[in-house]
C-alpha cells in the first residue's frame, strides 16, 4: 500500500500511556509516543484538551470514561479522531482521587484514508467555490438570453424593426457560445485532473487494502459497542482496470461505512471481485443490514440526500458515482428492506496494458487443426461457455461440465477425450483432486489447471494457466500437453 510521505506516521496499534495521580505522564507506548509526544494533551486542540484533561480527574476519582478527542496535525491538515479510554486503577489501599490512570486510545482513522478525505474536501471545496461563479455567471448569461428574447418578440411584431431583432439574434447566439465555453472550462478541468492520474489498477488489491483501512469500523467500534460484524472476502484476481487508486479506494470505503452503519445490530458485511463479462472486473459489497425501500433506492445518489439526519452527509453515494461514472464503471444495487443491500460496480478491463506477444502460440495456431477432444469444468457458467466456445473456434470438439462429480461421469469408462481443462476452485471437488481422480481412473489423460490463484503450483496436474488468459497461450499449453511434450516454457 502506498503511503504518503507528508502525512504524520499513525501507529495502527492501540496507545497506551499511565498518568500518575497527580497527572503526570508516567509511562507511553511507542504508539502513543508517536501520536501524542511527551506532553499528554499538548498536542489536542484547547476545548479537547480541557475534556481529556477533566476525563483525566473523573478516572483518578474512579469513573470510567470514554471518549473521542481530535487530535490537529501540524501541518494544518485534517483533525485525526482518537477514541481514547479512560480507566482507573483501583488499588484497594488507594482512595478514589488517588488512582492512577489508563488512558489506552485508537485513531479512528488510517492515514490512506485520511488521504482520501483530504482529496474529497479539497475537490468537494473546489467544486462548491467553482459552481458558485459558474451559478453566478450562468445567472448573467440566462437574463441576458431571456431578456433579449422578450426583446426580438416585442420587435417581430413590429415588422419593421428588421435591423434590431438581428442584433437581439447576435446577441442572443453570443450569449449561448459564452455558455458553451464556461461548460468546455469545466469540463477540460474535471479530464485533467482525471488523466493526471489513470494507471492500471488491480480492484482486488484495491479491495484488500480497503477491508484493511475500514477495520477499525468494521471490528473495533462496533466490537467496543457489542456488535458482531462478520466479515467474509472473497477478492479473487481480476485483470487490471484504468483507474485512480485514491479514488475507487474512496469509493469502496464509503460503500463500507454505509453498510456497516446499515446493521446497528450486527451482521454480515461481505467484499467480492470477480470478472464481468470478458471484458470488464465487478466488485461487491453486501451486507445483512436493514436495507432500503424502494423509494430510498431511487433517491440514493441525489447529492445531500440522507436517511442519516445529523450523522449523515448524503454526499458518500453522490460522489462515489461520480468516481465509478469517470472511471467509464456502473453502479448497481439491490436492495430489500430487513434484508440486506448490495452495490456492485463495473469496469472495464484497462486496455492500456501491452498483450504479452506469443510467438509460440502463434505457429501452432497456423499448424492444421488437429481437433483435440476436450473436456471444459467450471462451476462458473460464464467461463465454461466462453472457454468453450473459443475453444470450438479453433477447431476442437469440446464438451463440459459444472464440477468434478459430473467431469468424472462424462469421462465415463472409456477414452473419449484428449485433455482436461479444469478450474481450480470449485464447490464440490476441486481442479486438484479433480485431477487425481483422474489419474487414478485414467492414468495418461492430461490435465491442465486454469486457475486465478497467481502462486498455484503445477504439482498434481500437468500444466497451469493463470485466469484471465490469453486464448493463443491457453491454445499452445493445450496442444503441447496433450501431445505429451513436457511443457517447458510456462508463460505468466
Ligand atoms: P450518508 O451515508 O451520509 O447518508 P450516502 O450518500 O453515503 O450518504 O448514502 C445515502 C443514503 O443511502 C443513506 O442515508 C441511506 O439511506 C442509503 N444507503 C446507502 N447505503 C446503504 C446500505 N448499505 N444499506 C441501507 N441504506 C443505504
Ligand atoms: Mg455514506
Amino acid at each position: 500500500m502506498e503511503t504518503d510521505p507528508s502525512l504524520p506516521f499513525i501507529a495502527p496499534e492501540m496507545l497506551s500511556v499511565l498518568i500518575s495521580p497527580s497527572g503526570r505522564q508516567l509511562d507511553a507506548n511507542e504508539a502513543w509516543l508517536s501520536v501524542f509526544g511527551n506532553d499528554l494533551w499538548g498536542r489536542l486542540p484547547p476545548e479537547d484538551a480541557r475534556f481529556a484533561q477533566e476525563h483525566t480527574t473523573e478516572a483518578i476519582r474512579g469513573g470510567q470514561v470514554l471518549h473521542q478527542v481530535y487530535l490537529v496535525p501540524s501541518r494544518g491538515d485534517e483533525p485525526i479522531p482518537v477514541l481514547l479510554h479512560f480507566h482507573p486503577i483501583r488499588e484497594p489501599d488507594l482512595e478514589p482521587g488517588r488512582f492512577p490512570v489508563m488512558v489506552t486510545g485508537e485513531v479512528m482513522r488510517e492515514p490512506v484514508s485520511w488521504a482520501a478525505e483530504q482529496t474529497r474536501r479539497r475537490r468537494m471545496e473546489m467544486l462548491g467555490r467553482m459552481s458558485m461563479g459558474i451559478a453566478h455567471d450562468f445567472n448573467n448569461l440566462l437574463t441576458a438570453v431571456v431578456g433579449h428574447a422578450e426583446l426580438l418578440r416585442s420587435d417581430l411584431v413590429h415588422l419593421q424593426a428588421a435591423a434590431d431583432a438581428h442584433g437581439h439574434l447576435r446577441a442572443l447566439e453570443q450569449a449561448a457560445r459564452d455558455g458553451a465555453s464556461l461548460v468546455r472550462k469545466i469540463q477540460g478541468y474535471i479530464r485533467d485532473e482525471k488523466k493526471e492520474r489513470a494507471e492500471p489498477v488491480l480492484l482486488h488489491e484495491i479491495a484488500e487494502e480497503v477491508l484493511t483501512l475500514t477495520r477499525p469500523y468494521w471490528y473495533n467500534e462496533p466490537r467496543r459497542q457489542g456488535i458482531a460484524i462478520r466479515v467474509e472476502s472473497e477478492l479473487r484476481p481480476v485483470p487490471p482496470i484504468m483507474g485512480t487508486p485514491t479514488e475507487l479506494r474512496e469509493v469502496l470505503v464509503n460503500l463500507v461505512l454505509n453498510a456497516v452503519q446499515a446493521m446497528p445490530a450486527g451482521g454480515t458485511l461481505s467484499l467480492r471481485t470477480a470478472r464481468s463479462g470478458t471484458s470488464a472486473a465487478a466488485v461487491q459489497i453486501a451486507d445483512t443490514g436493514v436495507g432500503m425501500t424502494e423509494s430510498v433506492r431511487r433517491r440514493i445518489f441525489e447529492p445531500l440526500f440522507t436517511t442519516k439526519g445529523q450523522a449523515g452527509t448524503g454526499m458518500g453515494l453522490t460522489m462515489s458515482q461520480g468516481i465509478v461514472q469517470e472511471h467509464n464503471g456502473r453502479i448497481e444495487v439491490e436492495s430489500a428492506p430487513g434484508r440486506g443491500t448490495l452495490f456492485r460496480l463495473v469496469f472495464p478491463f484497462s486496455h492500456d496494458t501491452p498483450k504479452p506477444a506469443s510467438k509460440v502460440a502463434r505457429v501452432l495456431e497456423d499448424a492444421p487443426a488437429d481437433g483435440l477432444r476436450i473436456l471444459v469444468v467450471d462451476d462458473e457458467m460464464m467461463v465454461r461457455t466462453v472457454t468453450t466456445k473459443l475453444l470450438r473456434l479453433r477447431g476442437h470438439t469440446v464438451e463440459s461440465a459444472d464440477g468434478g462429480p459430473a467431469a468424472l461421469e462424462v469421462l465415463g469408462d472409456d477414452d473419449a477425450f484428449d485433455i482436461v481443462i479444469t478450474d481450480l476452485s470449485m464447490p464440490d471437488m476441486s481442479g486438484r483432486e479433480l485431477a487425481a481422480a483422474i489419474r487414478l481412473r485414467h492414468p495418461g489423460l492430461p490435465v491442465l489447471l486454469l486457475t486465478g490463484d497467481t502462486d498455484a503450483e503445477s504439482a498434481d496436474v500437468d500444466a497451469v494457466v493463470k485466469k484471465p488468459f490469453e486464448l493463443d497461450d491457453l491454445v499452445a499449453v493445450v496442444r503441447r500437453v496433450a501431445s505429451g511434450a513436457p511443457e517447458a516454457d510456462r508463460r505468466r
